[in-house]
């Protein structure tokens, strides 16, 4: 029997049991599915499937908080914020470039070139968004700050355990990626550590983490020692720098896929629909 008919043959024996087993609890639908398309006979279930995530294991998305009107945290007389958060994020850029990643950057300049319909530079949905379109294998949120020591790794609070699906996708997509972070944490907290940093590890769901849908840490930068302004001693910020691009060499062999498809995937796709909101400082 050639193939066409063969299978022509089984679609129509498989549409005609299906109809009989339907027949036992409710009248038989007219007509069938399978009869209306007797040549390409569906094979699986009729569920959508699940569009695979995908990690561009090659791609660093950084976000240098603030910027613009929003200068942040003074840290001294002479230092805000967003000019530290900036500084970081260019030693980062240039280290995991001759490392061979793509870096993606939130901002790279003071505040972004094209601002948004809202007039505001960049809203932390914004930032969410450009980070969860570049499927980064790690976005990494700069802070900095004034008080503290070293460097202090945060990732999201959000329970990693899976569960039944939440009830806000674009608030809790972080979930779904916590265990990768919690990874993630620890390889940069190993490497900085060995750098001689002093650190804090802690959880935190700094906006906009929760709604990122890749491995995520905010790293907020503190001084080293107790003079404010030493957080922008060159030789101090280029160690951190170091430690953290040194780290992420190893990582994109090492992350995997999240372990909530729906929900990280639902999140990516209302995420425009959200309304905005206002940024929590660490
Ligand atoms: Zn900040």
């Amino acid at each position: 029997m050639p193939v066409a008919a063969f299978l022509f043959a089984l679609a129509t024996l498989t549409g005609l049991a299906q109809t009989a087993t339907q027949n036992t609890a409710q009248p038989a639908p007219s007509p069938t599915p399978h009869r209306q398309t007797p040549k390409a006979p569906k094979t699986g279930s009729s569920q959508p499937i699940p569009a695979p995530i995908q990690i561009n294991r090659m791609v660093v998305e950084l976000d240098p908080a603030h910027g613009g009107m929003d200068s942040g945290s003074r840290i001294s007389d002479t230092t805000v914020e967003k000019d530290v958060t900036l500084a970081l994020a260019f030693r980062l850029r240039s280290l995991l470039s001759a490392r061979g990643f793509t870096v993606v950057m939130t901002r790279d300049a003071d505040s972004p070139a094209e601002p948004n319909a809202a007039g505001s530079p960049l809203t932390l949905d914004d930032r969410a968004g450009i980070a969860n379109h570049a499927h980064a294998s790690a976005c990494l949120l700069l802070h900095a700050t004034g008080s503290g020591n070293g460097v202090h790794l945060y990732s999201s609070e959000l329970d990693a355990t899976a569960g039944a699906p939440p009830m806000d996708p674009w608030l809790t997509a972080q979930a779904a990626w916590v265990a990768q972070s919690q990874q993630l944490e620890k390889q940069l907290a190993t490497a900085l550590i060995r750098a001689g940093v002093a650190l804090v590890t802690s959880s935190a769901s700094v906006r906009p983490v929760d709604s990122l849908t890749c491995p995520a840490l905010v790293i907020e930068l503190a001084p080293e020692g107790d003079a404010p302004d030493s957080i922008n001693n060159p030789e101090y910020q280029q160690r951190v720098a170091q430690a953290i691009a040194g780290a992420l060499v190893f990582w994109p062999s090492r992350v995997q896929p999240p372990v909530r498809l729906s929900a990280a995937a639902a999140a990516v796709t209302t995420h425009a629909a959200q309304p905005k909101h206002r940024e929590a400082q660490p």
